[in-house]
């Protein structure tokens, strides 16, 4: 699986860009709009010494005058399968790493790592070689999507290897992962689902809720039990309905969940992401992209786990029966759909891109926001939101293009 990773369509290598580094040089953006957890503020200015976003800097300071642009914070992807041509389920450590960086060129700073349905083995496998890189800082750690998810809303997941969340397996891939378990995705009304919910949540691990054919009741007891998470709301999962309101509107109504919504505008109509977005909050929302090896590369035929996948038009589906499979989306563009076609503000949007999920993996105390004593991960923004610089940790993966 993992040699026959990749594109054999479109041959278009990511490039890596290797940017001088300006760790260690005091720099201060000024004359931007600064997006702040209380709002944007006009003609503001990011101070950034070494890693971290500081509250003041040395004399000797870099000036980058940024104005009639946007800074924000780098974006928070809490479920991403791979990008650049990679997968994250599939890959070598090497095109884990150009998978990362793709992203990263598209502004996403942090991203927890997702895999797709697999045998038991091969996950627990790839659970350990993941959690070497999450030790390493590369990513904020695992997310298993499958294999306890039901097989009547399999997405693009291989059914043959679809089993329930029977706790005890569960237990193997968060000890796998080695405390880098951040969120497991699964069909909670399956024999052992409420059991396992409760076991993540001992183990400090997100219960998500998704790829399920759970009714209204269930997935309030799903959520009773310790459930946090709604994967990709309203796909892979039975439609709302006036008689049988199904998960989605028992995930919508309730406080204690956040909802993923993949903002591509293929997975979901503009309508129901307003829905949504408006029923549970800017709080309550994490945008995520769901990529799969495509994203940031190019339409081709490529491996989701061990299902081939064609990609045309920045679509993927399923060679088989065409089911979607995974988004080429990057974070940029999901900012730039949130305010420009979803008529969001510049703060709520970026609260769903960057604050809740930073909260969500428990990081709010170091990414998230543009605050002093954070990390310096940030992002430039022109007047149309457009992507023109990313920092990470203080180093530009982007330089600024202000021209
Ligand atoms: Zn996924």
């Amino acid at each position: 699986m993992a040699a026959d990773s990749g594109a054999r369509g479109t041959a278009r290598p990511a490039t890596h860009h290797p940017h001088p580094a300006t760790a260690g040089h005091p720099t201060i953006l000024t004359g931007a709009t600064v997006v702040l957890p209380t709002g944007p503020v006009e003609n503001g200015q990011v101070t950034v010494d070494g890693t971290r976003i500081t509250r003041s800097a040395p004399e000797n300071a870099h000036l980058i005058d940024v104005t009639g642009h946007y800074v924000i914070p780098g974006f928070v992807d809490l479920h991403n399968h791979g990008g650049g041509g990679a997968s994250f389920t599939s890959g070598t450590v090497g095109d884990i790493l150009k998978g990362i960086h793709t992203h990263r060129l598209h502004g996403t700073t942090t991203l927890v790592a997702s895999t797709v349905t697999g045998d038991m083995e091969f996950l627990t496998r790839r659970a350990g070689l993941l959690s070497e890189l999450a030790e390493q800082g590369e990513i904020a750690g695992i997310h298993f999507e499958g294999p306890f998810i039901s097989p009547c809303r399999k997405g693009a997941h291989s059914e043959a290897l679809l089993r329930d969340p029977h706790p005890a397996d569960v237990r193997k891939l968060i000890d796998a992962a080695r405390g880098r378990a951040r969120m497991l995705t699964l069909a909670t009304e399956l024999p052992g689902g409420l059991d396992s919910v409760r076991l993540l949540a001992d183990h400090g691990v997100i219960a998500a809720i998704g790829h399920t054919d759970a009714t209204y009741e269930q997935t309030v007891e799903a959520i009773d039990a310790g459930a946090t998470v709604a994967t990709h709301l309203f796909n892979a999962m039975p439609p709302l309905g006036h008689r049988s309101p199904g998960p989605i509107a028992a995930l919508l109504e309730d406080d204690r969940i956040t909802v993923e919504l993949i903002n591509d505008g293929t997975h979901l109509h503009p309508a129901a992401l307003q829905l949504a977005f408006h029923r549970a909050g800017a709080d309550r929302v994490a945008f995520i992209t769901d990529a799969m090896d495509a994203a940031g590369f190019g339409d081709g035929r490529y491996w989701l786990g061990p299902l081939e996948v064609e990609v045309a038009d920045g679509v993927a589906r399923l060679v088989e029966d065409g089911t979607i499979a995974g988004s080429t989306l990057t974070q940029d563009r999901a900012f730039q759909r949130a305010v420009t076609v979803d008529g969001l503000t510049v703060e709520d949007a970026v609260t769903a891109l960057c604050a809740n999920p930073a909260r969500l993996l428990g990081l709010a105390d170091t990414i998230g926001s543009l605050e002093p004593g954070k990390y310096a991960d940030l992002l430039i923004l022109d007047s149309t939101y457009e992507l023109k610089g990313v920092m990470r940790r203080g180093e530009w993966v982007v330089p600024p293009q202000l021209g």
